[in-house]
């Protein structure tokens, strides 16, 4: 797998505005079936660490603080 390198390019984006992982959310990463989903080293933040996804949405979904916004391709919509 690919590693992500740049956020704007990826499908899954996290506010880290909005991320509580500095305070031990770990939900998104421990919803995601593909384990794509990992804690920034330098932001202590989630972040998309393979571009590799399935769209399949608890992220987003579970996210207690909406900080999850998962960008699905027009042609899946
Ligand atoms: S579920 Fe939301 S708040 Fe929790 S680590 Fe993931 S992005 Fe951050
Ligand atoms: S949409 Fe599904 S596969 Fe993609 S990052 Fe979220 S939980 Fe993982």
């Amino acid at each position: 797998m690919p590693t992500a390198t740049q956020i704007t390019m990826v499908p899954v984006v996290v506010d880290n505005e909005k991320c509580i992982a500095d305070k031990g959310c770990r939900t998104c990463i421990d919803v995601c079936p593909l384990d794509v989903l990992w804690i920034d080293e330098k932001t202590g933040k989630a972040h998309m660490r393979y571009d590799e996804c399935w769209y399949c949405m608890p992220c987003e979904a579970d996210c207690p603080t909406d900080a999850v916004t998962v960008n699905i391709p027009y042609l899946l919509r």
